[in-house]
């Protein structure tokens, strides 16, 4: 085995089916009294059955957190915290709200339960995505990584077939890339071909039947795996591409790494061997890139960022910030080829090998 290197970060994992009901005894565990509770504006009803179950009186709740995590809404939630004066956060939804947390955390120091509720998986890492003056940067800081995650499946139940596809592929994503890093090791490997096989195996299931708890459960867990990847790791081309395309372009997040995924592996498959036996082996397919193509198919989201909101006469100019200050990957990065990979993804044609 060759020498390697890896990172665990401190984190604290609540796993199972109704285990919202922890949230008081982990707000207790962390000294916590006064609790804000943050959501988005659609997802209220969550921040209330925390408010219900947190077993403390002083609660507050700020249901504004948005995409991109906008400066603005931080320093609203900020004085909020101030004036409810909040000893601890609990963030309950998807990357959104996670990224909220994070954000009040970093400027308060307030220790952060997040209970997610898709499967991005932002709660397992010290990233923080935020957005200033229309400009999204990211930061790799341990002050913002939740202290305590809690994982309730069935809070998973009411995320629609189409989202919990495309937010299931997001994280396989993140496995997909740890798996040909340039830091990648033994463990984040193994977590990440468990990870993909998990929701690669579920997320169909899902489709079919959003509410089958077994299938849920499965998928959860995966995605667990693949974002303690993502919080241990590089990423690579295809991460590089989804910020490019939601930052510049205002592309949806889930969406648009469905449908760029089978094309950036196809990109690196010649490069990364090793890493392309371990997905076809969790997709149980012949071809990586085909098999997360036919994935992507059979959870039934659409494939081309065309339908996104991507017009062609927008290819070139993301071809070219793609490829300024790309990210490490395992083959080098050349612009005539990610043009041609955008525009297989553009078209939602199957990638070529
Ligand atoms: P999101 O949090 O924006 O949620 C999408 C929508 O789904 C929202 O309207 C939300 O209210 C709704 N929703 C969430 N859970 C639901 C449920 N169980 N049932 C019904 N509706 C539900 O989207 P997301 O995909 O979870 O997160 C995307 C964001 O997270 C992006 O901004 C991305 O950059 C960020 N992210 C950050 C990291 C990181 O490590 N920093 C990792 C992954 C994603």
């Amino acid at each position: 085995m060759k020498t390697f290197e890896y990172n665990a970060l401190p984190s604290r994992v609540v796993f199972g089916v109704d285990t919202l009901t922890a949230v008081a005894a982990e707000i207790q565990r962390l000294q916590g009294t006064r609790a804000l509770i943050v959501s988005t504006p659609g997802r209220s009803e969550f921040a209330e059955r925390v408010r219900e179950l947190s077993g403390i009186s002083a609660t507050e709740v700020f249901a504004g957190a948005t995409m991109h995590t906008p400066i603005e809404v931080t320093k609203k939630a900020i004085r909020v915290a101030k004036r409810h004066r909040a000893d601890c956060l609990v963030a309950i939804g998807g990357g959104s709200t996670t990224g909220l947390s994070k954000a009040i955390a970093l400027r308060t120091g307030l220790p952060q339960i997040a209970i997610p509720t898709t499967y991005a998986g932002s709660e397992m890492t010290p990233i923080l995505g935020q957005t200033e003056n229309e400009i999204k940067t990211t930061l790799n800081d341990p002050r913002v990584l939740p202290d305590v995650v809690i994982y309730d499946v069935r809070l998973t139940l009411s995320l629609p077939p189409a989202a919990s596809g495309t937010s299931g592929i997001n994280a396989i994503a993140h496995g997909v890339e740890a798996l040909y890093a340039r830091n990648k090791n033994p463990l984040t490997s193994l977590m990440a071909e468990k990870g993909i096989e998990k929701l690669a195996d579920a997320l169909p299931i899902i489709s079919e039947d959003p509410q089958n708890l077994d299938a849920r459960s499965e998928a959860l867990f995966g995605a667990w795996l693949c974002s303690s990847c993502l919080a241990s790791v590089g990423m690579a081309l295809h991460h590089k591409l989804c910020h490019t395309l939601g930052g510049s372009f205002g592309l949806p997040h889930a969406e648009t790494h469905t449908a760029v995924l089978p094309h950036a592996v196809a990109y690196n498959a010649e490069s990364a061997p090793h890493a392309m036996r371990s997905i076809t082996r969790s997709l149980k397919s012949d071809s990586a890139a085909h098999g997360l193509f036919e994935l992507g198919c059979s959870v039934k989201s659409t494939m081309a960022l065309r339908d996104l909101g991507l017009d062609e006469t927008d290819l070139d100019r993301a071809a070219e910030l793609a490829c300024q200050e790309p990210y490490w990957n395992p083959r080098p990065i050349n612009r005539a080829g990610i043009r041609r990979l955008l525009h297989g993804a553009w078209n939602g044609e199957a990638p070529s090998n």
